[in-house]
């Protein structure tokens, strides 16, 4: 069986503020990691620059989007559909990331939604999971989990399930733009915890033969943190927000797997 190779993702958010900007920091990061063959680089930019990226990408970065809408095409003022970002060349996206939930709202059925239009349109999801500090500490955190999983995977069949990557982001962690601020941070042990319940949660919905799922860990992570994630949580790989805005950097991220 060919082992996977981990995932490095970038999540640019709304970030940098003109495409002179994104697309210094997207040539800096490819000239970067092109040598880098045992790891596969995915950038998630704003939409608006996915067009002019597509034709420096290379091998050695993939592109994805940061969320589509569930329809197809129609009377949807602002929205872009999975099809139109696999049609601009997204070959990931991320779904259900903790500020669509927050800031816009999305339910685990609208995630669900999403994660099945992008199915349908051929591009790989990013399913993010995770709790707030509140629920942790109110002990819900297996809870919150076992919903948001459920929630978001109901109708999809273990063959789709396998093209899912699922970023267990423990909102706690996140940096809001500072992967330097001190915010308290998960431990590989912490890590390793969440990623066996979501593997018996996900066994739970899919049998046993699921345990391959591929699980990546998002949280302030930044260069002096990566490697435990990788190597001592065991995870699959990293969604990178503040950090993947300084191509030194996230670079080094790629570079200590
Ligand atoms: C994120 O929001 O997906 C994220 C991982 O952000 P950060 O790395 O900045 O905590």
């Amino acid at each position: 069986m060919n082992k996977m190779k981990p995932l490095i993702v970038a999540n640019w958010k709304c970030n940098p503020t003109s495409l002179r900007k994104a697309k210094e920091l997207f040539e800096q990061v490819v000239e970067g990691v092109k040598k880098e063959k045992n790891v596969q680089v995915v950038i998630c930019p704003p939409f608006i620059y996915i067009p002019t990226f597509k034709q420096v990408a290379g091998k050695a970065v993939k592109i994805g989007c940061q969320d589509c809408h569930w329809e197809y095409h129609g009377a949807f003022t602002g929205e872009i559909s999975a099809s139109m970002a696999k049609d601009a060349g997204c070959e990931y996206i991320i779904i259900g990331h903790s500020e669509r939930r927050r800031y816009f709202g999305e339910t685990d059925d609208v995630v669900n939604k999403k994660l099945k239009a992008a199915l349908e349109a051929g591009i790989l999801p990013i399913f993010c999971i995770g709790e707030t500090n509140e629920e942790r500490r109110a002990g819900k955190t297996e809870a919150v989990l076992e919903g948001e999983i459920n929630g978001g995977l109901e109708g999809i069949n273990a063959d789709d399930f396998s093209k899912i990557t699922i970023a267990y982001e423990p909102i706690w962690a996140i940096s809001d733009g500072d992967p330097y601020a001190t915010k308290e941070m998960p431990t590989p042990e912490n890590i390793k915890k969440a990623e066996v319940l979501i593997k018996d949660l996900v066994a739970e919905n899919y049998g046993k033969k699921i345990v391959g799922a591929k699980i990546i860990y998002g949280g302030s992570v930044n260069a002096a943190n990566s490697k435990s994630y990788l190597k001592e949580a065991g995870m699959s790989g990293l969604l990178v927000g503040g950090a993947s805005l300084k191509a030194e950097e996230f670079v080094k991220i790629v570079k200590n797997v």
